[in-house]
């Protein structure tokens, strides 16, 4: 009798206290597809500094936007970090995220990065430019994305796949700033140039610039830095367009409070914190990215690569225009 009572007793504990505990463990949940060690230094020091745990799942975003909608308001998770503006305007559209009113998010990122709604911030910034082989393409050879579709670049230019969502969203971008018209007008005049078939990624486009496939192309900074960083003796460089006009493109990567989240109140803290210039300095130097807030300096390495005007066109036009931008590269055969 006593045993059996002694089991019940267990068995009840059981259940009081694991749930208990995991809600102690874990005060904040973040699905994020940016990778695990891009993100843990900042978990770190945000528990570090207050003591909130934070747990997290990684994966693409298309299978973490699937778990979310299967999940609905029982998932368990508060915060979706992810990369571009496209993927996080799909999020908002998917109804998964819930504005955010934030004066210290709205006073640390410029308005033309963050949801004219606030759903979701940009957290860093990276450019989308052009990088050249410094052997083969003379500097005062290059002045706009526009130009890449001349004649003086047939057979040379690298490109990335369509259907990346960097592409979707520059190809978006350009729909925004000047149509639909010109900016079929200019993706054509780019496939025209190709010196090879799209490539599937950033860095292969200058592994193929190195090789010797193609003379330039366009990636996003980070990838530049990162290649750099492993073989810092390579003849590419780094090109900033359009300084005259409309500006670098830029996007960002960047997250939002879901509307599941247990925990609003603490998300919204922690996101404020990786607005914040101590989080932004850890943020863009892990990464190699640019910090959002202007208060913050880039990293050296970063900052080398010399400074720029960039496109402020809001980047919701980013995500509006996606399907848009996807139509239009399909009519002009960009694969
Ligand atoms: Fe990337």
């Amino acid at each position: 009798m006593l045993q059996i009572r002694f089991v019940a007793l267990l068995s009840l504990l059981f259940f009081v206290l694991v749930p208990v505990c995991q809600a102690v463990a874990a005060e904040l949940v973040v699905y994020s597809s940016r990778k695990e060690q891009l993100l843990k230094p900042l978990f770190d020091a945000y528990t570090k500094e207050t003591g909130t745990e934070i747990s997290f799942v990684t994966g693409k975003i298309d299978a973490l936007l699937k778990q979310l909608k299967e999940e609905g308001r029982e998932s368990p998770a508060d915060l979706l970090l992810t990369s571009d503006a496209g993927n996080l305007w799909h999020a908002s559209m998917q109804g998964l995220l819930q504005p955010i009113r934030s004066k210290v998010l709205v006073k640390n990122i410029p308005e033309h990065l963050y949801d004219p709604q606030r759903r979701w911030f940009g957290l860093s910034l990276r450019a989308r430019t052009i990088v050249y082989s410094t052997e083969r393409v003379n500097r005062n050879d290059l002045s706009t994305y526009e130009a890449l579709g001349d004649p003086k670049w047939n057979k040379r230019l690298l490109l990335r796949t369509s259907n990346k969502v960097y592409n979707k969203s520059l190809v978006a971008m350009f729909i925004a700033e000047e149509g639909e018209e010109k900016a079929e007008q200019l993706v054509k005049s780019w496939v025209d140039n190709l010196a090879a078939d799209p490539l599937a990624k950033d860095s292969q486009v200058m592994d193929a610039i190195v090789d010797g496939q193609g003379d330039i192309g366009i990636v996003n900074t980070y990838y530049f830095g990162h290649l750099m960083r492993e073989n810092p003796n390579l003849k590419l460089a780094l090109f900033w367009p359009n300084q005259e006009s409309t500006g670098v493109h830029v996007n960002v990567s960047g997250g939002g409070v879901l509307r599941s989240a247990k925990h609003r109140k603490e998300a919204v803290k922690f996101l404020e914190w990786l607005s914040s210039e101590k989080a932004q300095n850890l943020y863009a130097d892990v990464v190699l990215e640019y910090p959002v807030n202007p208060r913050v300096q880039a990293s050296k390495e970063v900052a080398a690569w010399g400074d720029f005007n960039q496109n402020k066109l809001n980047l919701s036009k980013a995500g509006e225009l996606q399907t848009a931008a996807t139509r239009l590269m399909e009519r002009v055969g960009y694969n």
